[in-house]
């Protein structure tokens, strides 16, 4: 059983990466960042109180973050083990998710931190698009769709910018998150989970390692 958290700042390359571990280890990819796009785009209460803090790209308070996790990490489609995505972010959340994985039964088995320098981050992020359909992620640089103006993955043809992506709330949300960023590695290096991957590479060459790590714990 694999149960996998990636960590990295926004743009290391998390959600490509999750993708190709879910097309082979048939893991379930929960991402925060995903759910409250959702919660945001159908106007729950959740999504609603979440808006303000990504707006500006502040993290949306533990609490609310940690219930969102706990509950989807408690449904049934989970049993081939999860990939949490953008979750936990802080050292507190860290401490919330084991409470959750015990309560649960899932206890994590990895941490997988990939690692960009800054200067690429920036770079990447403003590169990004999203379809406006399914949220599948493209980039101007090195993932455009195959077929022009065409989402490859549901066939939409409306994209947009995160809001978050535009440079005035990218420079905010890279400091909110590298702050918290050390703390939480020195956490499960504690516990003797950790792994760095350098996130620099081609997205097969950092696959590839991360395959290393997991095919290892099988
Ligand atoms: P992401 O797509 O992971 O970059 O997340 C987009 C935004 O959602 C972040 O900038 C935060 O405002 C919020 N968010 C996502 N995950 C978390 C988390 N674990 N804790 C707090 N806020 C989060």
């Amino acid at each position: 059983m694999i149960n996998l958290i990636l960590l990295g700042l926004p743009g290391a390359g998390k959600g490509t990466a999750s993708e190709r571990i879910v097309d082979k280890y048939h893991l379930t990819h929960i991402s925060t960042g995903d759910m409250f796009r959702e919660a945001m785009a159908n106007k729950t209460k959740v999504g609603l109180e979440a808006k303000s803090y990504i707006d500006k790209g502040n993290l949306v308070p533990d609490k609310v973050t940690a219930k969102l996790v706990e509950e989807r990490l408690g449904q049934p489609d989970i049993k081939n083990g999860y990939i949490l995505d953008g979750f936990p972010r802080t050292t507190v959340q860290a401490e919330l998710l084991e409470g959750i994985t015990k309560r649960l039964n899932k206890p994590l088995t990895n941490v997988i931190s990939l690692e960009v320098n800054e200067k690429t981050l920036i770079k990447r992020l403003s590169a990004r698009f999203m379809c406006k359909n399914c949220g599948a992620t493209y980039n101007k640089i090195s993932k455009m769709p195959k077929v022009k103006n065409t989402c490859d993955r549901c066939g939409g043809h409306e994209f947009y910018q995160r809001e978050d992506d535009k440079p005035e709330v990218v420079k905010n949300r890279l400091k909110v998150n590298e702050k918290m960023n050390t703390p939480l590695k020195d956490f499960y290096q504690k516990k003797g989970l950790l792994t760095v991957i350098n996130g620099e590479q081609t997205p097969e060459k950092v696959f590839e390692d991360i395959d290393t790590v997991l095919s290892n714990n099988q």
